[in-house]
């Protein structure tokens, strides 16, 4: 039997159905069933019964969320967090102590217990030596001498990369820390300065961030920028700096290393966030994230030149993290009903138009010329904004026009068209807001660019593991593309934010555009 196509399907309907005899109703009704049948096993199709891989499955699960854009999205989450307070699959997971969540099950992330350690193959040998004194006494202020016999009471090694000329060095230091005695008897020592501690419940050690400590700033930023902007995982990381720079650190050391990084440049973007508040226009955008296979979403406020990234949950008050009262700028975003509020607004033009490029594939014939009239509407009033040539006629403009296509529009059968019509009408300022405001962009393709690599990056790694690897994530990636946007070199400049917060110091100035 031939598959029922999407031709067939546009000739059936009510009338053809009434118009057939009982035998012949059945034999179609049995194609329709089938079709239904096999569409229904393609959707419940996973890992565990096809050739699917797993990371496809912790997607598939939410398909519907998904896709839908919307204030549904909102509903069908809240209910899907609901009922786990009381079912026994979480009670016995919160008595094991295991995360029950797809994905993640089975075994805590990190070092097994009873694994096997990690030891250097060769011992490190220092390039140079760094010893630091004391310069005046703690108890006292008296300036102390260097007693040239003192031996150092303690030291540690720093390996670092160092800008060249030619290229990139690795070095290797020795820290050398003395302590010495005044004439007051009092002994002083030189420590190694320390800056933020980051605490997350449940972690038996918390990180602090401090001078001591085998990597370097520039080696943690260059770590950082492997995982963070290059998508690689941390044990390819460990084998790319093993094999081709020959530096031997743990898996453990690398997820440090690009959690310091971002601890450090977390003020940085709260100076962002504020400074954002005196944009113009400001993008926004979100899209699906999961902490450690919970579903959040991955936000992106974005001016000319500032991008700050930030992962929450989709509810309206997320908003109030980038827009506060103090912004009186436009806000450009999609349809979703958070923005809704904000009365200065651009509905984005480009999420329309391929809501109405879906409808002029759709089976109904009606629904799809009605799509189609919808779509020209829409790619004539961006064409008129960009080329400046808008007609003056009040009642034949091009705003005009498109609300009369969507009153049609709105009162079809058809779902989706109806859906789409609606969606432009109830909001209507915003989506021709560009029309009367030419400075305004008329889609939001700055914020959806700035999320494409962000996306790239779920679908490799799943999402993060905990609220500080995401506020790490989060924090480099806005620093990375606000530098970017500024035409700055991000690394040399996360670095220094690093080196001044392991010496509890606040930040260097924000490199400015050029
Ligand atoms: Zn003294």
């Amino acid at each position: 039997m031939n598959r029922l196509g999407k031709e067939d399907l546009s000739q059936m309907g009510r009338e053809y159905f009434q118009s057939l005899e009982k035998e012949r109703l059945v034999e179609v009704a049995s194609n329709l069933h089938k079709l239904a049948v096999e569409q229904l096993e393609r959707l419940e199709k996973n890992s565990s019964n096809s050739s699917l891989p797993p990371s496809s499955d912790i997607f598939k699960n939410r398909e519907r969320v998904i896709i839908d854009d919307g204030l549904e999205e909102i509903s069908v989450l809240e209910k899907s967090k609901c009922p786990e307070e009381t079912s026994p699959e979480k009670k016995e997971s919160k008595e094991t102590g295991k995360s029950t969540s797809q994905g993640f099950g089975k075994k805590p992330p990190g070092k097994q217990v009873g694994a096997k350690g990690m030891w250097r193959s060769k011992p490190l040998v220092a390039t140079q030596i760094i010893p630091h004194h004391p310069e005046n006494c703690a108890a006292c202020n008296q300036s102390l001498e260097v007693e040239p016999a003192n031996k150092p009471y303690m030291g540690y090694y720093v390996l670092e990369l160092e800008k060249r000329d030619s290229g990139i060095e690795v070095t290797c230091v020795l820290h050398h820390y003395y302590q010495g005695t005044c004439e007051c008897e009092h002994q002083t020592k030189e420590k190694p300065l320390s800056g933020y501690i980051s605490v997350v419940e449940g972690r038996k050690k918390d990180l602090q961030l401090q001078e001591y400590g085998l990597v370097g700033p520039m080696l943690a930023t260059f770590i950082a920028s492997l995982s963070v902007r290059y998508r690689i995982s941390r044990p390819k990381i460990k084998e790319l700096l093993q094999d081709w720079v020959s530096l031997e650190l743990s898996v453990g050391t690398i997820d440090r290393c690009i959690r310091e990084v971002g601890i450090a440049c977390a003020p940085v973007v709260e100076e962002l966030i504020a400074e954002l508040q005196s944009a113009e226009i400001i993008h926004l955008d979100e899209t699906p994230w999961y902490e450690k296979g919970k579903y959040r979403w991955l936000w992106v406020a974005m001016s000319a030149t500032i991008a700050v990234y930030h992962i929450g949950s989709r509810r309206k008050e997320e908003l109030l993290y980038f827009i506060t009262e103090a912004f009186v700028g436009w806000l450009v975003t999609d349809g979703y009903g958070a923005y809704s509020d904000y009365p200065k607004r651009q509905h984005c033009l480009a999420h329309l138009i391929r809501k109405a490029i879906a409808l002029t594939e759709a089976v109904e014939r009606e629904a799809a010329d009605l799509g189609r009239w919808l779509l020209e509407e829409l790619r004539e009033l961006i064409h008129t904004i960009a080329t400046g040539d808008g007609d003056t006629d009040e009642t034949d403009s091009h705003p005009a026009r498109l609300y009369r296509v969507c009153r049609l529009a709105s009162v079809t059968e058809h779902s989706r068209l109806k859906a789409l019509a609606r969606e432009i009408l109830a909001d209507w300022d915003a989506v021709v807001a560009c029309f009367h405001n030419p400075q305004l962009p008329p889609t939001n393709n700055e914020a959806e660019r700035a999320l494409r690599h962000a996306v790239i990056s779920r679908r490799i790694s799943y999402g993060t593991r905990t609220t500080e690897g995401s506020l790490a994530y989060c924090s480099i990636l806005s620093i990375v593309e606000t530098c970017r946007l500024r035409k700055a070199d991000p690394w040399s400049y996360i670095a220094q934010v690093l080196t001044q917060a392991r010496r509890g110091i606040e930040h260097p100035p924000i490199p400015v555009s050029c």
